[in-house]
């Protein structure tokens, strides 16, 4: 399974859900706040806690695009 990870950064509104759920793919921008994707393919351990950033995030900016395959 492959998880790729897009950010719809203008739907951002900054509430930093993202980061606290998954700070390894996600960090905050300091001028205003917006999500910063650290990584657009995070590795299996960090999966979880990607599913979990997007659920939590109020503005449903983050989109995951899921696939079979190494
Ligand atoms: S949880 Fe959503 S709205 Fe909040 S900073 Fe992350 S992407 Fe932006």
């Amino acid at each position: 399974m492959v998880l790729r990870v897009e950010i719809d950064e203008p739907r951002c509104v900054a509430a930093g859900h993202c980061v606290t759920a998954a700070p390894e793919v996600f960090d905050q921008r300091d001028s205003d706040g917006v999500v910063v994707l650290l990584d657009a393919a995070p590795p299996a351990g960090e999966r979880e806690r990607v599913r979990e950033a997007a659920l939590l995030c109020p503005a449903a900016a983050i989109l995951l695009h899921e696939r079979d395959g190494a």
